[in-house]
Order: C-alpha cells, then structure tokens, then sequence
C-alpha cells in the first residue's frame, strides 16, 4: 500500500515553513512521498500583487528539486475553474489506484476553515488522515476543537497534529517584505528568492495584503 502525503497550497510564494512542514509530516508518518499541489488561481483572490500560476509551479519546483521524497502534482493547475479537495481526491485515486492511503497536510489556520469547505465529508471519506501542524497565532483550545468536532462529526478521528517547531512565516509577509524592500533572505530557498528577484514579482502591495 502506497501511503502518500498531499500538501496544498497558493504557495504565492512556497516558503521554508510549507517544506520544514512536509518533511516532518513525511519522516513523522513514515510516508513514502509527498506531493504538493499548488491551487488554481482562485478568482476572488486574483491580483496584480499575486504571482501567475507558472511563476508559483516553478517556485515550487525549485523549493522541493533537492528533496527526492518530493514531487508535485498539476492535477489543479490543469483544471479550469475553482478546485475543490474533492474533486482533486477524486481525480488522484483514478490516477494512482485505490491501493493509496492519502494523508493531508494542513495548517491551523485552515483546520479552523475546513468545516467549510465544499463537501468536508466526503474529503473526510477519502483520506486516511487530515495532519495538522500548529501555526502561531492560532492556539491550542480544546472548547474550539468540540466547536469543529460539532461542525463536521468524524472531524477529530480524522485529525492527527504532529509535532511541529512553530514558524511565523507567511506567503502574506513575504510579498509584504518584498513590496517594502525588506529582506525575506532564508524565509524562502535561495533559488527560490532569486527566481522572485529575476522576474520582478511581488514588487506592488495592495491593501488586501
Ligand atoms: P498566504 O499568506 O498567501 O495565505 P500561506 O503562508 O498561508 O500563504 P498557503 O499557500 O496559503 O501559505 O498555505 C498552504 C498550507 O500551508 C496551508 O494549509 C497553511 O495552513 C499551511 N501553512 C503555511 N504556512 C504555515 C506555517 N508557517 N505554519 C504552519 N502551517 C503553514
Ligand atoms: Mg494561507
């Protein structure tokens, strides 16, 4: 049985927090593989401060190159319109074959959302596990745990919170700092800053960052 981990994300730009993270994830879990997945463009969140999606592919590409437990999957980027885990599960088990177990890795911040994503469910139904990492800002709270638990019932059977070396690291604060001309030097992988510097991104900040 394959067990595979799935990282999603903008990563607008992917930084060192998203890889500290999989790979904690992966060596935690004993998983085979990770694969990121890096989202569509979603249309409310499309702006000129934000990269193209072929400029956030090849960020990631450079990121993960030196990792060979890491690859990335365009299952998303291919696809028109909004993406939603569902489908994207769907889709990964047709190519990969019902002999996977698939592992989600999110943050805090988007374990607080996911009762609200489009069929949490049926997400919950296709994955061995949805693996959480604390992100600052978002803290331990057990009532808010029984909170989500109530949201979406079989949420907290599913969730499996992995140790992880708080990072407060942001895409939102790296576009800010690049905007402002401050340094994001070992926020992100020296491919990936220098990427950022020969194509000129982030280089405009708007108020919804
Ligand atoms: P943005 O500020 O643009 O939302 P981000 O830093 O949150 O960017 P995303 O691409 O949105 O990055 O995140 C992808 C996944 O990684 C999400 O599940 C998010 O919760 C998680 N994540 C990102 N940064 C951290 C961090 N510093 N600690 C824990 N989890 C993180
Ligand atoms: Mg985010």
């Amino acid at each position: 049985m394959r067990s595979i981990g799935l990282m999603g994300g903008t990563f607008d730009p992917i930084h060192i927090a998203h890889l500290i993270m999989a790979e904690e994830v992966r060596a935690a879990l004993n998983l085979s593989e990770m694969v990121f997945i890096p989202a569509a463009e979603p249309p409310h969140k499309a702006g000129r401060h934000k990269a193209a999606p072929h400029h956030r592919l090849a960020m990631v590409e450079l990121a993960i190159a030196s990792n060979p437990h890491f690859s990335i999957s365009l299952v998303e980027l291919d696809r028109p319109g909004p993406s939603y885990l569902v489908d994207t599960l769907r889709l990964l088990r047709k190519e990969w074959g019902t002999d996977v177990e698939l592992s989600f890795v999110i943050g805090w911040d988007s374990l607080e959302d996911f009762p609200d994503w489009y069929q949490p469910a049926e997400i919950l139904a296709q994955l061995k596990r949805l693996v959480v990492v604390r992100r600052p800002g978002y803290e331990e709270n057990p009532a808010y745990d029984q909170q989500l638990e109530a949201r979406l019932p079989g949420l907290q059977q599913k969730v499996c919170q992995i140790p992880f070396p708080q990072l407060d690291i942001s895409s939102t604060d790296i576009r800010r700092r690049i905007a402002e001309h401050r340094p994001i030097k070992y926020q992100v992988p020296e491919a990936v800053e220098e990427y950022i510097l020969t194509h000129n991104l982030y280089q405009t900040v708007t108020e919804s960052q």
